[in-house]
């Protein structure tokens, strides 16, 4: 398969180059040049993750220097799994896909298991050392730097605002040391992008070592995104010859992307709906036709305050048409107070404790469920309440349990150095000693 350019679609490039590169020469984000179509009867025998993960996607890198390590890969990427969990006391058939059972407890281990994985091969047997920098406002650096800890050759820098994450995140971005270096750089979060882009720039990083960036626009994290939604929508399917609907909690836009991606591929999925925080780019984008990106502003839900959710781009390059677009998906808007109250709840209700991005799918699902009340609805799970438990535990009056990969990571000891928010800080301390 070839992938374009949204922008350019003569910039073509094969699914390994772009997840090596990110962007596109013109500054596009890379698209499948057209997306295969199956049946689910081509799953026919695939039952886990891996196994599904390695059909799906065979059909993506066909073509690509990686193609023969696809198995490999989705073994070594897919090794937690993504249960399909029965809600009961709601109106219809609902399920909970729990994307939060990887190392660091949100869906986005997924992709950067699946990227590791990629890059540590894509790279095998060159001679330059390769670093990743991370600029991040909560759970990607943690699932980069788990995924990338120890591998060969490859080294990460996390640079995270200092003060600005939950503890418990911050303790996800620290506790790694070996190839990962973790900063608290003094500053926010756009001082740490501007660190990475201008390091990026800088001759003295790119003469010494090659660079790469791992951020959410980068194919290799949405591509195996698609897997989860194959296998869960495949299980559904096979018990009751229904196609689910899935409830997807989006800021970027990544993770919905890939459910649209894999109903587009003829996975049985009916509807798509998203569930935004109190950001409001993409809610009046359906409402009006007109995109109009604004500055984020903060909610619960912080891993969605998305002013700019650049997967846009992404999307309608496969809808163009503002109409169709409305027809495929349908976007609702949840505000904090929402977010506190469906918490409580369906704690009480459901027996149900959701982190707060979860809980913005769990109240849209009242809303639409009146309208739809037939269809077998999925509210998609994005993070493990007890990452957020100074937000989820006042509101239920308890402790959350804490799953065992995340007690193992807050026993370890923090390593993470603070940093001034300057690029010659940077160089002092990821190129340190090194000759000029
Ligand atoms: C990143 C993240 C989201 C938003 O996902 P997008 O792909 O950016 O839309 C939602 N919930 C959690 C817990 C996240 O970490």
């Amino acid at each position: 398969m070839w992938l374009v350019s949204t922008r350019d679609r003569q910039h073509r490039s094969r699914p390994g180059d772009a997840i090596l590169h990110g962007l596109a020469p013109d500054g596009g984000l890379y698209v499948p040049e057209s997306l295969p179509t199956l049946t689910p009867q081509a799953f026919d025998g695939a039952e886990s993750l891996p196994d599904v993960a390695g059909r799906l996607l065979a059909l993506f890198f066909d073509g690509d220097a990686l193609e023969v390590d696809i198995p490999a890969i989705c073994h070594e990427a897919f090794d937690f799994p993504a249960p399909l969990v029965t809600l009961h006391g709601l109106p219809g058939p609902a399920s909970v896909l729990e994307l939060f059972h990887g190392p660091t407890s949100a869906f986005k281990d997924f992709g950067a298991r699946f990227l590791a994985s990629s890059l540590a091969r894509i790279r095998r047997g060159s001679s330059r050392p390769l670093t990743i920098l991370v600029a991040t406002s909560g759970d990607t650096g943690g699932a980069v730097a788990a995924a990338f800890h120890r591998r060969k050759a490859i080294e990460v820098v996390v640079l995270f605002p200092q003060g600005l994450v939950s503890p418990r995140q911050a303790q996800q971005l620290a506790c790694w040391g070996a190839n990962v270096h973790s900063f608290a750089v003094r500053g926010n979060f756009d001082d740490c992008q501007r660190l990475v882009k201008q390091a990026f720039a800088d001759p003295d990083f790119s003469r010494s070592r090659d660079l790469s960036s791992a951020n959410s626009i980068n194919i290799g994290r949405l591509l195996p995104q698609m897997v989860y939604y194959a296998r869960a929508s495949l299980e559904v399917w096979r018990q009751s010859g229904k196609a689910p609907s899935f409830i997807v909690p989006a800021g970027n836009m990544g993770n919905v992307l890939a459910c649209v991606w894999a109903r587009a591929c003829g996975l049985p999925i009916a509807r798509i709906v998203l569930a935004t925080n109190a950001n409001l780019t993409i809610t009046d984008f359906f409402q009006s036709g007109e995109w109009r990106p604004r500055p984020s502003v903060p909610t619960l839900a912080s891993a969605m305050d998305v002013g700019n959710p650049s997967n846009m781009e992404r999307l309608l390059a496969l809808y163009p048409d503002p109409g169709e677009l409305r027809q495929k998906l349908a976007a609702y808007s949840v505000s904090d107070e929402e977010i506190r109250s469906t918490i409580r709840r369906d704690d009480r209700e459901l027996g149900q404790v959701w982190c707060p991005h979860t809980a913005t799918a769990a109240h849209v699902y009242r809303q639409v469920v009146r309208h739809d009340p037939g269809s077998h609805w999925v509210l998609v799970a994005t993070a493990h309440p007890a990452k957020f438990d100074e937000i989820v535990e006042p509101l239920i009056g308890r402790a959350v349990d804490i799953p065992p990969a995340l007690t193992e990571l807050l026993a370890r000891p923090s390593l993470a150095r603070e940093l001034p928010a300057t690029l010659d800080a940077l160089r002092n301390v990821v190129l340190g000693g090194e000759p000029a």
